[in-house]
């Protein structure tokens, strides 16, 4: 069988990978950008030895450690914790919101005063939600989630989504939430981490295999399908449908890199919620805070976010209505009639997916083919591994 995967990207990377090593089939992958990874593209500055990721910041977060050992197949993975900071008032604040949150934002008896409260109500160690902090009859708790509204949640998602203030919910119906701890960690799982030399380079690493053959700068319009059997197309699925039941939508980030900068911060992200016109400023040399560096440059780069527009900008985040729902729906209603065609991640899916999310999708895929496939001698290694199941055991743990 011959295989075509369109998009270099992490979903694509796996999904060729499987193919190549438990089908043994011959695998094309092809890009239209000049180099491999998609969103998880990144590269080494090489005057100041920083890793930057220029269109997001990525961290591996995971409580499987069959996704942990399967990555480190392809990359020396270095555990990481992210902890970005907010902006609330001209306070830099912990976010996730939490107890910390609390004293750095508000007097200390008063924030020690909320901390008991929230405690004895809801006690320790708990997530909940500003709707729950609300629906309660004690004033200074609906005065905090009234403030975590109007201050973080509020605007944040108006500059994030370009919503309108009328749209958004009402405090008492918001589930943003809130940690009852002492916890700042943005990720909560077991396994956290980035590959130490960047995830472009553990991306061409998975593509590495005798079955697999890689073209760049290669568009899906220039390629001739009838030379494949199978096609697995990672791009957006109303592109591949030629957008005949409209175009679905996405907010996309345009990312400012300053190279000027010195010692900006120790953290890897800030966000702003109203302050500034943009949303993040990320301090690539803080995601691996115990390398050592030749300078003190920094590399920032400040995300402005706005709508995907067709030939302007990239897809970043779908987004998710009833309208682009309905869309959706007809173009995978459509799907479903193709006979050998996948359409997989965070396009082809119309979903956002985390990256350990998209590898489980990828290993799905691949082995429900191989469940199909009477032709394969080995053709179980992965079900009789009971891999798949690990996996899911895993995050659900
Ligand atoms: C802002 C943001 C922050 C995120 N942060 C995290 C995080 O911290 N941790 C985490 O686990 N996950 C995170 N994610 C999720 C994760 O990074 C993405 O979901 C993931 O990169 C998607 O991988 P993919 O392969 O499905 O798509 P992509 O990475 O978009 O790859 C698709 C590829 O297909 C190519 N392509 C598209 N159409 C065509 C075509 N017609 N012809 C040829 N090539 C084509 C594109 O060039 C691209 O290379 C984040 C996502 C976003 C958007």
């Amino acid at each position: 069988m011959n295989n075509l995967v369109v998009g270099a990207g992490l979903t694509g990377a796996v999904i060729a990978e499987r193919i190549a090593s438990k089908l043994r089939e011959n695998v094309t992958v092809i890009d239209r950008a000049s180099h491999v990874g998609g969103m998880h593209y990144d590269y080494l500055d090489k005057d100041s030895g920083i890793l930057v990721q220029p269109k997001h910041l990525n961290f591996l977060h995971t409580n499987s450690k069959f996704i942990w050992d399967y990555l480190s197949n392809f990359a020396n993975l270095t555990p990481v914790t992210f902890r970005p900071l907010v902006q609330i008032q001209g306070f830099s604040a912990t976010m996730p919101l939490c107890l910390l949150t609390l004293h750095e934002i508000f007097p200390e008896d008063f924030a020690k005063m909320l901390e008991n409260k929230l405690i004895a109500k809801f006690g320790y160690n708990k997530k909940i939600t500003l709707a729950e902090m609300h629906r309660n009859f004690d004033d200074d708790l609906k005065f905090l989630s009234e403030y975590f509204y109007e201050n973080v949640f509020k605007p944040y998602t108006i500059k994030q989504w370009g919503l309108s203030e009328e749209s958004l919910p009402d405090c008492a119906d918001t589930y943003y939430p809130f940690f009852i701890s002492l916890d700042d960690r943005y990720f909560k799982e077991k396994y956290q981490a980035v590959p130490v030399c960047g995830w472009t380079n553990m991306i061409e690493n998975i593509l590495k295999h005798k079955n697999i053959k890689l073209k760049l700068n290669t568009d899906f319009s220039e390629i001739n399908v009838a030379k494949y059997d199978r096609i697995f197309f990672t791009g957006s699925i109303d592109e591949y449908f030629d957008y005949k039941h409209g175009e679905l939508p996405y907010r996309s980030v345009r990312v400012e890199l300053n190279e000027n900068l010195t010692d900006f911060g120790k953290i890897a992200t800030y966000n702003y919620p109203y302050d500034y016109d943009f949303i993040r400023a990320n301090v690539y040399k803080n995601v691996m805070p115990n390398n050592i560096y030749s300078n003190n440059k920094d590399i920032v780069g400040f995300e402005y976010i706005e709508d995907f527009e067709l030939g302007k900008n990239e897809r970043f985040y779908p987004v998710n209505n009833e309208l682009s729902q309905s869309i959706y729906r007809q173009y995978l209603e459509e799907s479903e009639n193709l006979h050998n065609i996948f359409f997989a991640g965070r396009l082809g899916e119309f979903k956002y997916y985390e990256s350990d999310e998209l590898i489980t999708r990828a290993f799905e895929t691949v082995a429900r083919l191989m469940i199909n496939n009477d032709n394969i001698e080995e053709k179980n290694d992965e079900i009789e591994d009971g891999a798949l199941e690990e996996i899911n055991n895993d995050n659900n743990e």
